[in-house]
């Protein structure tokens, strides 16, 4: 299963930030575009998750995203499915911001 690791993002609540833009909240997996389950095997319709379709996977992870202002828990097993090394666990946010 070498398949390219882009996904964007399926989560179970949205939100919309100041520019407008449509952003995952509550619990986010990953999802491929064009497929209607996450990494992890959930259905999307089943579990009425939203897609983000311009939200890279990676934006939600705690430690590098832009998107992940309100997310509130990463499925551990999309993130390990999308290479995310479960040994490191930085769960506290480095942020740029003052
Ligand atoms: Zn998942």
């Amino acid at each position: 299963m070498a398949r390219t690791r882009q996904a964007a993002v399926a989560a179970s609540g949205t939100w919309t930030d100041p520019d407008g833009v449509r952003m995952p909240d509550g619990e986010v997996h990953a999802w491929t575009p064009g497929t209607n389950q996450t990494l992890c095997g959930v259905q999307l319709s089943r579990a009425r998750l939203n897609r983000f379709p311009h939200v890279p996977w990676k934006e939600v992870l705690p430690e590098s995203g832009g998107a992940a202002d309100q997310v509130r828990r990463v499925c551990p097993r999309c993130a390990a499915a999308m290479g995310h090394r479960s040994g490191e666990r930085r769960w506290s946010r480095v942020s740029p911001r003052p």
